[in-house]
């Protein structure tokens, strides 16, 4: 059966399991990420479809199932699996996404390695993902790919089926041309995506350099601007835009849109936990724990480089050395979870974090209080949100990120009204998030300052930016995210 819809994103929307001997598929076990976003708009469709790939010790077994009918809360929907071995998930994935685009994607040329890729393996890959996507795709159809490690999929697709309406969405930064040119199959990458009808991005500055990445490659005139929304421009920071380039036609005459649709978190999901008992009950533990006299500094990322946290512990150090009336009196909780990709960059990391949280409790911890608490594992949401709560302060200090969400789950989190944001200006929420207090994580004297001024604000001052912080993380919930200029019906409320 032909689909309306067809998301094609790397992952399979569950979580498949084997129970006595027979494969079952789970709803994936976090509530608020990417997946059920997406699988939501399979509510608004008569049939969906989704592509991903499939781990197999054997791709050409014809054993395997290829494609799989789903039925659950969000509809009836098609999953197309390309079966991958292991070798070619980790050059395609492990290495040529992670190893050479993500370093360029987030702006560090030095972490960038060429040597390792194997791009036929990448073109295979994707090739393979826009021929599934045309096998699902009716006349007419919307195909909404995401992110880079899919930057290949709408060229291939324009050419096998001219009639589907093609949109792509970049969760990461897009960088300018001095850094996304360091890539050698630029102009390959920028012409596939030219193929499509609507190109998005979280903020007007990665559209633009977008925009500008692919003038100068190719003969692309911008026929459109639009003046950036006025809440969207924090005098002074770095990611601050005022024009955006909103229309482009290339020389052959095809206009390509670019949309700024910064992604939200499920608001009414997470003020629902807020206000659950069970929430409740967590946060009065935690800050029966806590005490009085202990502020508590929560920082929560992935284990990555460039979510800075490193920096951060670096940080914490030099305002226990030089506030040593802090002592005792604040406590850091780090979050830093492992992607357990098994890559050398990210263990370097996660030894260099906790060789540092070691190193800081062995410097000034005593036995009833240790400066940091270093979690290495995922805390599951709804306990999440009762650590978002007692924070007296949240520190998230990316040196880059497309969006971060772990910022406005926070704010969604405090229906109290109280709590600080310290937040990076290198994080693409910080051009939603100007009541934030903005740091620049590449300066020690910011950094320091950022976390000391959130320590001690008057209570006034954290209400009055609490509230601006609310309107724009509530106005703007992942329910009124979409695919650009391209619209889908959807059904937000999946059956139970
Ligand atoms: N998260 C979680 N438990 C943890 C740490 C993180 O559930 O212990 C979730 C967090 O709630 C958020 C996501 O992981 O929804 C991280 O998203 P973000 O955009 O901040 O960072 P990414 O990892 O996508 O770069």
């Amino acid at each position: 059966m032909s689909s309306e819809l067809v998301i094609v994103y790397h992952r399979q929307p569950y979580e498949e399991h084997v129970v006595d001997g027979k494969t079952v598929f789970k709803e994936n076990k976090s509530p608020n990420g990417i997946v059920p976003t997406l699988k939501s708009f399979f509510g608004g469709v008569d049939h969906g479809a989704w592509v991903a790939w499939k781990l197999s010790d054997d791709p050409s077994n014809p054993d395997f199932e290829r494609r799989v009918e789903i039925e659950d809360a969000y509809g009836k929907y098609a999953v197309s699996r390309l079966p991958l071995s292991e070798k070619q998930v980790s050059e395609f994935y492990h290495i040529t996404s992670k190893e050479a685009f993500w370093p360029i994607l987030h702006a560090f040329k030095e972490r960038y390695n060429y040597d390792p890729v194997d791009w036929a393996n990448f073109r295979d890959v994707n090739r393979r993902f826009a021929e599934a996507a045309a096998e699902e795709a009716a006349e007419g159809a919307l195909v909404w790919v995401h992110d880079y490690n899919l930057w290949l999929v709408p060229g291939y697709l324009r050419q096998l089926r001219p009639d589907v309406r093609i949109a792509f969405f970049h969760h990461t930064p897009f960088p300018s041309a001095d850094m996304f040119n360091v890539l050698p199959w630029r102009k390959e990458i920028v012409g596939s995506l030219l193929a499509c009808d609507d190109v998005g991005f979280h903020i007007p500055r990665y559209a633009a350099n977008f925009v500008s990445v692919a003038r100068s490659l190719f003969d692309v005139d911008v026929t459109d601007r639009v003046r950036v929304r006025e809440d969207w421009v924090s005098e002074g920071t770095a990611l601050t835009e005022r024009v955006v380039p909103s229309h482009v036609v290339t020389d052959e005459g095809h206009e390509v849109t670019i949309s700024v649709t910064p992604v939200g978190v499920d608001t009414d999901f997470i003020d629902d936990r807020a206000r659950s008992d069970a929430t409740k009950e967590r946060l009065d533990a935690i800050k029966e724990e806590l005490g009085d006299e202990t502020q508590m500094i929560l920082s929560v990322g992935r284990t990555d480089y460039t979510k800075g946290g490193i920096e951060q512990l670096q940080s914490f150090e030099r305002i226990l050395q030089n506030n040593p009336e802090l002592r005792g009196k604040v406590r850091l909780m780090h979050v830093s979870v492992s992607a357990n990709t098994n890559m050398t960059a990210y263990e370097e990391v996660q030894n260099e974090i906790e060789q540092m949280a070691g190193h800081i409790n062995g410097r000034f911890g005593r036995f009833d209080w240790q400066p940091v608490t270093l979690i290495s594992r995922a805390i599951p949401f709804e306990e999440l949100v009762a650590y978002y709560q007692s924070a007296h302060v949240c520190w998230i200090t990316p040196l880059a990120d497309g969006m971060n969400l772990v910022c406005k789950e926070f704010v969604a989190s405090r229906i109290d009204g109280d709590g600080v944001l310290v937040l990076s200006e290198f994080a693409g929420a910080a051009v939603e998030l100007g009541n934030a207090v903005i740091t620049n994580p590449f300066s020690y004297r910011a950094m320091d300052q950022a976390l000391l001024q959130a320590l001690d604000m008057p209570e006034e001052e954290r209400r009055y930016r609490m509230t601006g912080l609310r309107k724009a993380v509530l106005g703007n919930s992942v329910r009124n995210w979409g695919p650009g200029s391209l619209t889908v019906k959807r059904d937000l409320e999946p059956a139970a």
